[in-house]
């Protein structure tokens, strides 16, 4: 039996660090913001190489405040993927604008910037990039479109802790970064959690005081705010598990890479990071023609996978008034038909992913190649250069 995902595991390992932490909060009382708190947000903003960093009680909440201090609202859109997780939707009509959905790189499986420019509307003020599975966006022509057309960029960095561009930080390109610490993330609390980071000071000034009720001092509400302040033990919690994020990173990238060698035979199946990226590995995805098969297969051995995600935002119930119909971003709905996220965590081990890969190959043994190089002719090559090799 090998599981998706272990936190006990985690925990295990730290849990003396992690006890006395939270046992410090408890002792001083500090549940909202506080010492700990403070000390976590100038240990993140250094981690992702930002000047501010401003915490918050989860990812969607980072979103949700970045695109208010961006000052977007009703009447505006907001250019992103369909290729994420609902929040980074959800963000955007909790600020009152429209998404406007693009579809990603078939390489990659980040937004495509050669589709950006059609998208913009004079009502265009972001664009949001989504950093999917831990691999930064395409950011140099992200960020050369919107100084050209005067947008304002939001990366959701929810599943890219540690991921670099170029050399670059995710979460330290665009205009703000936000950040889940939900606890799957590669980064996680012990309950709900984020951060917005900035190297604007206009901009962290308004984050922080939107988080706390619109309080420039004590009851002094001088703009219309919401609670989306970090609890005290999740402060201490995250500064932990600061001690350990970059190892953990590490063994999250030499098990990928454990899983790209051993499924080097079948490549055009694997994630293709690009020469300049340091992805990070907070999912592990392969592409398979047929995917739901190998699902219940896998799962049937005891291996758990997962998908991330099976029905794209566009096509959720939950956004039809948003008007998209299937055909309108191919790349998305075929990748949400084919990816198959196998088990990555840094206490997985590497006999494990030689099992995970084994025994896939034994449940699916024709679902890669063949229909894969059929069906890529039929879609237009990324424009992102691959692996430099
Ligand atoms: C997890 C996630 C979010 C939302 O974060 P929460 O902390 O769960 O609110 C937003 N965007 C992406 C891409 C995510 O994976």
């Amino acid at each position: 039996m090998i599981p998706f995902l272990d936190l006990k595991a985690q925990y295990a390992k730290i849990k003396p660090e992690i006890d006395a932490a939270v046992e410090r909060v408890i002792g001083s009382a500090n549940f909202v913001l506080g010492p700990e708190v403070t000390a976590f947000e100038e240990r993140f903003a250094e981690y992702c190489r930002t000047s501010h960093c401003r915490a918050v009680n989860s990812g969607t909440s980072a979103l949700h405040l970045a695109l208010l201090a961006a000052g977007i609202g009703a009447g505006d859109e907001v250019i992103t993927v369909s290729m994420t997780f609902v929040a980074t939707t959800a963000a955007i009509l909790y600020s009152g604008a429209k998404p406007v959905f693009v579809d990603v790189d078939p390489d990659t499986w980040t937004m495509n910037p050669a589709l950006i420019e059609a998208a913009i509307t004079p009502r265009t003020k972001a664009i949001m990039p989504v950093h999917l599975h831990g691999l930064m966006a395409d950011m140099d022509p992200i960020m050369s479109i919107a100084r050209r057309h005067g947008l304002v960029v939001i990366e959701d960095a929810a599943q890219a802790h540690g991921a670099e561009y170029k050399g670059r930080r995710a979460g330290s390109i665009g205009d703000l970064g936000c950040f889940s610490f939900y606890p799957g993330k590669n980064l996680g609390a012990f309950g709900e959690g984020g951060a917005v980071v900035t190297d604007q000071p206009d901009l962290v000034r308004r984050v922080s005081l939107l988080r706390d009720w619109g309080q420039e001092a004590k009851y002094k509400h001088v703009v219309a705010g919401y609670n989306y302040r970090m609890d005290g033990i999740q402060g201490a919690v995250l500064n932990v598990k600061m001690n350990h994020i970059e190892s953990w990173t590490d063994a999250r990238r030499s098990l990928a890479e454990r899983y790209d060698t051993l499924l080097s035979d079948i490549q055009l199946a694997c994630p293709q990071p690009p020469w300049y990226s340091r992805h990070v590995y907070h999912v592990y995805a392969v592409r398979l023609s047929r995917r739901d098969d190998a699902l219940r297969s896998l799962r049937d051995a005891g291996i758990d996978v997962g998908i991330h995600y099976p029905v794209p935002v566009h096509l959720q119930k939950a956004y039809a008034e948003l008007g998209y119909q299937p055909g309108d971003l191919p790349v998305t709905e075929m990748l949400a038909n084919q990816l198959l996220s196998l088990p990555i965590y840094p206490e997985l081990l590497p006999e494990q992913v030689a099992e995970v890969v084994s025994t896939l190959k034994r449940v699916a043994p024709l679902e890669f190649a063949r229909d894969l190089h059929g069906e890529r002719d039929q879609i237009p090559a990324g424009p992102i250069n691959r692996r430099a090799s």
